[in-house]
Formats: C-alpha cells, structure tokens, sequence
C-alpha cells in the first residue's frame, strides 16, 4: 500500500527504514488477533522493530544525518499514569500507552518515517543490519534489569539460568545471562538447524528433553520462560527448586485450558518463596542496554540469529515461520558504511 510522504516537524527525525523485524505479534495482527489501528482510521502500518538510518535532524540533536537508529515502540499515556509520568512507560498502569505499528500509531513498515529524538537510540555503527535486533533484545533487556533487581535480594547470587524457546528472545536472553557470566541452558524442541549451534556458540547448553528433565539437569535460579506454551508455562513453575525466579515473556495463544492442581502449585511457590513475573516492552533506558549488549556482542553471532530476509516487494514471505527459523527481517536496503 502507497502512504504519504511523513511531513516532519522541525523538532523530529526523518528515518529511512533500512530494515525491519518481524515477530509473533506482527503475525497475530496480520491474523486479525492483536493491534489496534490509529482513531478514525482503518488501517495500520506494520512494524516496530525498527533499523533506521537518520536523514535529517533537528539542529542540536545528539543525533546527526547517517546515524544508524532504533526507534521506541511505546509512546507514554497521555495522563500520564504514574509510571509514564517517569518515563517508565513499558510499566504503564492504565493501559491507555501507545505502540508504534501495534496499537494506535502507525509503525515503522515505510521507506521514510518520523521520529521523536526521546524515542530514537542511536546504534553502534557497525552493527550493520543486525541493528534490527534491537527491539527484542530491549525486551530481554528489560526481563534482565528486573530479574536482577529479584536476585539481589536472594542470599546467594543468581548462579544457573535456563530459557525455554530458542526463538529470537530465548537467544537475546541466553546471550544477556552469558553476558552476565551466568551458566546458561536452553531448551527448546527442535534439534536441527542453526539454534543448537548458536546455543552452544555463547558456552551454553542446548537441551531438548522436558522441563522436568531440563530443570533437574540445569538446577536454575531463573527460568526465562519465552515460547507462551500454556503446558510449558505451567510445569516450569511446578519444577523448580525452593527460591527461584520465573520471568514469563511468551503471549499465549489463548482457549487452550489445561487440567492443573492449583492448590499444590499455589503450596508450592508459597512454600518455596518462589518467585513468578511477567514482563512486557521496554522503555529507553532497556533500548539502550539493549544497544550496548548487541554492540559487546560477537557481530557473526548475532547475524545467525537473522535466518531469513526478504526485500520489501516480497515482505509477506517474511511472515512464513517454520520450528528451525529464527528472525526473519525485511530489508528495505542494504545498509552501507555508516
Ligand atoms: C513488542 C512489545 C509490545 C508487545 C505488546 C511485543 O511484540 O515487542 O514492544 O509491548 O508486543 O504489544
């Protein structure tokens, strides 16, 4: 579909995309399950896993013209809630928050795009392609930041982390927990493909069998639930050991109902002081450990996790999944030198 020109103010950013991500959530809206589009409006454009490189900005900007950016997906709520009001508004409390290419603002899926400089972060330029990156590992960045706010307040530090899903996120936070010098273990279903490889790449561990088997063999502090498999959600906060943290980062499909003893697992993390969270989106402060966590990164290694990418005529293609992929990206061109 052909949109307008953006018009910039001259407080803002003009961007080309250069490429984007796609995920779940992209695909549940393509489905017509998720996303809202902008008032009085009945189309929304795609994207919010953004690589952009800066054409124009606005004089006294900390961001100049060839810059390679990401932009924010959430916009604050217009009251704010308390928590917009400090900027933490991936936290919003009243759910009234916007996110650009999910709900109410149109998104970064356009040759050109304008962009508020509080809700662009400025990228390592040798980061290249694997920029696009940067919103998922915002999101992992964010289940970290909070992760670790839980564990300073365990009496022994965090030692041994296990992520169910190799998908993109599992293997953002297996790349964080080894940044973190934790012991890491992945367990996902399948056992060809790039994952175990990219798995063991980081001194992981690449495991296939069940969560009890999983968790009996990693002993983990944290699990870093990211696949939203309704089964797998429920045994892995049934197996973990007394103490342990459970961050949840997958959506679910929802209509699946699952037979639980809810009593024994209401005892269990009672009885264990075990902790369980979810975790959504990410504000600036995530976008930019994110930034830094890709630029500390091994270039080749996060350019396996790119497993599929289409230019822009044949961006549907890019919504087509299988087990083994793992991100697909549509290129709107390739980035050169910055
Ligand atoms: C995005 C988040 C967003 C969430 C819910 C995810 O795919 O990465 O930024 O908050 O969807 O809309």
């Amino acid at each position: 579909m052909e949109v307008d020109e953006p018009s910039r103010d001259e407080t803002e950013l003009l961007v080309e995309i250069v490429a984007l991500g796609i995920c779940g959530t992209d695909r549940e809206i393509v489905r017509g399950e998720y996303g809202w589009p902008p008032p009085g409006k009945d189309t929304l454009v795609l994207g919010h896993e953004s690589l952009g490189r800066v054409l124009e900005a606005p004089p006294g900007s900390a961001l100049r013209a060839g810059d390679l950016v990401a932009g924010i997906v959430r916009r604050p709520d217009p009251e704010p809630c308390p928590c917009c009001a400090r900027g933490e508004f991936d936290m919003c409390r009243n759910g009234r928050y916007r996110e650009r290419g999910i709900k109410e603002l149109d998104g970064y899926g356009a040759e050109l795009v304008t962009l508020e400089p509080d809700f662009a972060v400025g990228l390592d330029p040798a980061l290249g392609l694997v920029g696009v990156l940067t919103e998922p590992a915002s999101v992992v960045a964010k289940a970290w930041e909070q992760i670790d706010r839980v564990g300073a307040q365990s009496c022994r530090a965090l030692e041994s982390v296990l992520v169910t899903g190799a998908g993109p996120i599992g293997l953002l936070a297996a790349l964080l927990a080894a940044q973190r010098g934790l012991r890491v273990h992945v367990l996902d279903r399948v056992t060809g493909g790039p994952k175990p490889r990219l798995v063991r790449a980081l001194g992981a561990r690449y495991l296939t069998g069940s969560v009890r088997e999983a968790c009996g063999s990693a002993e983990p502090d944290v699990v870093v639930e990211c696949t939203g498999v309704p089964d797998l959600v429920v045994e892995v906060m049934q197996a973990t050991a007394p103490g342990a943290v459970v961050c949840l980062l997958g959506v679910s499909p929802r209509g699946r109902t699952l037979s639980v003893d809810v009593g024994a697992l209401n005892s269990e993390l009672v009885l264990e002081n075990d902790v369980v969270f979810g975790s959504v989106n990410a504000n600036r402060r995530h976008f930019e450990a994110a930034a830094d966590a890709l630029a500390d990164a091994d270039r080749g290694w996060l350019e396996g996790l790119i497993t599929k990418r289409v230019p822009l005529d044949r961006w549907t293609e890019a919504l087509e999944s299988q087990p083994e992929d793992i991100k697909a990206v549509v290129e709107f061109e390739t980035p050169g030198p910055a």
